[in-house]
């Protein structure tokens, strides 16, 4: 399967292969925000919790998702800035296995596992094709497929290949599960890398026998990760998919957590997380309880007053669509999966332009590091450059994995024509961010374009809610 544009950086701080436990701290916090909803605490201050008990609650289109308690803890009730949290204070380190029900995948019926998913905080980790978000509880249209993705490109996510190695039984547990989402017939596609990889073989050889299994290899370009590309690319790779099929998708480490709830029955209590980027000290993968502080995932010499990498600005996600995260209060929560540290400004170089960049990269192919293969060890939360108006280079256009025109789409925002963006494909946009990242110019298109998209969709809103009040007094009116 292959994407229409993509690119992948070289930055140095990958993190290595190996996986390091950390131990549990004292204090675990956790955010109320999960995938664009606001749980709601059903738990009060100071109560004392077991482990994998129930937190929060959100409603989704008639269902209730609930987030369980990472350790068994006494809880405290914060709130900061109109924004509620929970500050855990561990009393025990166990877990509990077997805390939820344990089932096995020929007997479990689909709303069953619908009910322990939505329990065990995993039902959030799918993505659907219909509604672009996590699918309803009470979805009535199932999944023709669903696609498990154990490529993740975005520098520095945790890396498929090392959750494969680290969880292989619970991910093949997992994947046995699926296939009671799916209407009959439907299918689990695999993403993998190339045939020839040690992990890829054995995944072929452990599933191959699944007439519901597909596999598909992939290339190592951003954003392949996508589920929206994904999807497209799988309806295009078999003709029998109809336009209005519903596709899910989750990744590899969602298909672990899957695994473990229904077969072991854990709920959702930890992470491998990618700690790396140029301002580690020490990139690898960390397994990490929900909750731990962002400042257990420094190295000793990236803490304050611990000598030598620059000061960091981390980022929750990777260098392309993270987001900043307070370095004191950061915590990791129920999806995060990589925390980018990306060194501060540091002095601007000078006559930059003239030097041949054995240590930068780019989209274009403009500095040495293109031959020699370096990885960008430049890169900081300096700007190259100011931000300057479009120069019509075209990099956004051949970049992008959706086949748009992002400058075409700049402009028409510019001059505050959402009909003509609209009519340009700006909801095909899939978010990626990568033209952000490569334009020259440094000009934020993809949050443009988010905000737009926004500002359509509440306008459709409006339009239809004016309709059916006109249409309702007409009805009075007779
Ligand atoms: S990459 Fe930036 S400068 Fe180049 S065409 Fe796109 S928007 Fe314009
Ligand atoms: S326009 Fe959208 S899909 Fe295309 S590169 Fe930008 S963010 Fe990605």
């Amino acid at each position: 399967m292959k994407i229409h544009g993509g690119y992948t950086p070289k930055i140095s701080g990958k993190p290595k292969s190996n996986v390091e436990e950390l131990p549990l701290p004292g204090v675990l916090q956790l955010s109320l925000e999960r995938g664009g909803l606001s749980y709601k605490p059903i738990v009060k201050n100071g109560q004392k919790v077991e482990f994998g008990d129930s937190l929060a609650e959100a409603s989704l289109n008639g269902g209730t998702l609930l987030l369980p308690s990472p350790a068994s803890a006494k809880v405290t009730l914060i709130q900061n800035n109109g924004k509620k949290s929970l500050a855990l204070e561990v009393s025990d380190a166990g877990i509990i296995i077997g805390k939820y029900e344990k089932f096995q995948p020929q007997r479990i019926t689909a709303e069953k596992m619908r009910q322990a998913l939505a329990k065990g905080g995993i039902w959030p980790l799918f993505w659907s094709s219909r509604t672009g978000e996590i699918p309803a509880l009470t979805e009535t249209r199932l999944p023709k497929a669903i696609i498990v993705n154990c490529i993740l490109t975005e520098p520095f996510r945790a890396r498929g290949k090392v959750i494969l190695r680290r969880s292989w039984n619970r991910i093949v547990a997992g994947i046995r599960f699926l296939p009671r989402l799916l209407v009959d017939y439907g299918t689990i596609q695999i993403i993998l890398t190339a045939r020839h990889d040690p992990v890829a073989r054995m995944m072929y050889v452990d599933l191959a026998g699944h007439a519901l299994v597909r596999f598909h290899s992939v290339p190592l370009l951003y954003p392949i990760e996508n589920p929206r590309i994904l999807s497209q690319a799988i309806r295009k790779s078999d003709s029998s998919f109809k336009k209005d099929d519903v596709i899910w998708a989750i990744d590899v480490q969602g298909v672990e957590a899957l695994g473990a709830c229904l077969a072991e029955g854990l709920p959702l209590y930890q992470r491998v997380v990618a700690a790396g980027g140029p301002g580690h000290s020490s990139p690898k993968h960390l397994c990490v309880r929900i909750g731990t502080p962002v400042t257990a995932l420094m190295s000793e010499d990236n803490k304050p007053g611990g000598g030598k990498p620059p000061e960091s600005l981390i980022l929750r996600g990777g260098l392309i669509r993270g987001e900043p995260v307070d370095s004191v209060t950061g915590a990791v929560q129920y999806d995060d999966d990589a925390f980018f540290f990306l060194p501060s400004a540091a002095e601007r170089q000078f006559i930059s332009f003239m030097r041949p960049g054995f240590d930068r990269t780019s989209y274009l192919p403009c500095f040495a590091s293109r031959i020699t293969g370096a990885p960008d060890r430049h890169i900081s939360t300096m700007q190259r450059g100011e931000k300057r108006p479009c120069i019509a280079c075209g990099l956004c256009e051949s970049a992008c994995p959706a086949r748009l025109i992002p400058q075409v789409l700049h402009r028409y925002l510019y001059r505050e024509s959402l009909d003509e963006a609209e009519k340009a494909g700006l909801n095909l946009c899939v978010n990626c961010g990568l033209c952000t990242y490569i334009c020259p110019s440094k000009i934020e298109l993809q949050k443009q374009f988010l905000e737009a998209r926004e500002q359509i969709r509440l306008e459709h809103e409006e339009i239809a809610a004016a309709a059916s009040s006109k249409s309702e007094k007409n009805e009075n009116s007779i």
